[in-house]
């Protein structure tokens, strides 16, 4: 038997909402899964933890998170920053992960996309290095370096082969315009392929990615690229198969993984019982897909992350979903017939 600590961080918003779905699908695993189980510490982060102790992340949560073999995030609000980068930053959670693939029943611009966002986390504008010149002018940098590069290319050629779908890495930049920082990303990107002579690789500049992602989306397998890029085109991606309700997020690094649901808090539709619990469900997928990598003698893990998966498809083949997305049920309803079909 392998037992895991799960950090939870319920989060505001529709948060708190989706970690009761994902309480709910953990609690049915380690009911019904001999040789799996969960312990899920609920942890305080975001604007409720901000308004009751002054900080967006208490040091008694950061401790929680820091015991746990992994992290499952819900959505912060205002204060999201303040607890995601924090997390990212210490974990050094260098690769961010966005599965966007079409599934039935569901508006998307193709029925056969099954793409990858693998996004590096941890440079670029993101380390918010600005500088006002003076009341009209702004200077920016952006940073990037070989060490940053290379850790994210690995991570998308071995994605690419781990996934043995198209077995394709498009790496995407702007090295025409940011001759300097796009030019070594690229530069450190070719020599990754020259590594993994089994996958296809290309390069793509970002208008041209962001163009044919509507184009041609089922041409792409894994798109590696930077942080402000990946940032976008993985909005996108989202958006062209359906909408954020179904796109969930690794941020992964070398001995520890946090996983989260791409959107929001979603303030607009927050305790009304109408979110889509699928993007926390599929979190949880790309958490076991994680664990079992590292557990490879626990064949549970494996399978379960599968199944996740298998049971969405089937309840949106019978036209079975929630609002957002066409469908009629409620938060608790859509995750009862999920986990009926579970087990
Ligand atoms: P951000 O933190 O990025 O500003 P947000 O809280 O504005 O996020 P988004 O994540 O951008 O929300 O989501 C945009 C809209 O999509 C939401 O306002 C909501 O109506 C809808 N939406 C997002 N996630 C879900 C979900 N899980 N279920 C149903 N609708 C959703």
């Amino acid at each position: 038997m392998t037992h895991f600590t799960i950090s939870l961080i319920g989060g505001d918003g529709i948060g708190p909402e989706l970690a009761n779905s994902a309480i709910s699908l953990l609690n049915s695993i380690n009911d019904n899964c001999s040789d799996l189980k969960f312990k899920i510490l609920e942890v305080e982060a975001g604007d409720t933890a901000k308004e009751k102790y002054g900080v967006a992340l208490p040091d008694f949560s950061f401790d929680a998170v820091k015991k746990s073999d992994a992290c499952l995030k819900a959505p912060v609000g205002e204060y999201a920053a303040d607890v995601i980068l924090v997390l990212r930053r210490y974990f050094d959670l260098y690769a961010n992960v966005r599965p966007a693939r079409s599934y039935p029943n569901v508006k998307s611009i193709s029925p056969s996309i099954d793409l990858v966002t693998v996004r590096e986390n941890t440079e670029d504008v993101y380390l918010g290095w600005e500088f006002a010149i003076d009341d009209e002018t702004v200077i920016a940098l952006r940073l990037t370096t070989a060490k940053a590069s290379n850790q994210i290319a690995e991570y998308a050629f071995r994605e690419a082969r781990r996934r043995n779908k198209g077995k394709k890495v498009v790496a995407v930049h702007k090295a025409n315009v940011m001759r300097k920082g796009d030019g070594l990303f690229a530069s450190i990107c070719r020599k990754v392929a020259s590594k993994y002579p089994d996958i296809n690789y290309s390069e793509l500049y970002v208008d041209a990615c962001a163009m044919n992602l509507i184009r041609n989306p089922e041409d792409f397998d894994v798109i590696l690229t930077s942080n402000l890029f990946g940032d976008i085109i993985s909005d996108e991606a989202a958006q062209v198969v359906g909408g954020l309700g179904l796109s969930p997020a690794a941020n992964v690094g070398q001995d520890f993984a946090l996983f989260e649901p791409v959107h929001g808090a979603a303030f607009d539709i927050a305790n009304k019982n109408i979110a889509n619990p699928s993007s926390i469900f599929l979190s949880i997928k790309l958490m076991l897909e994680w664990l079992s990598d590292r557990n490879e003698s626990n064949g549970e893990l494996k399978m379960m992350a599968n199944h996740i998966e298998n049971v969405l498809v089937k309840l949106l083949t019978e036209n079975i979903k929630t609002k957002d997305i066409g469908g009629t049920l409620h938060t608790n309803e859509f995750t009862k017939e999920f986990l009926r079909r579970m087990f």
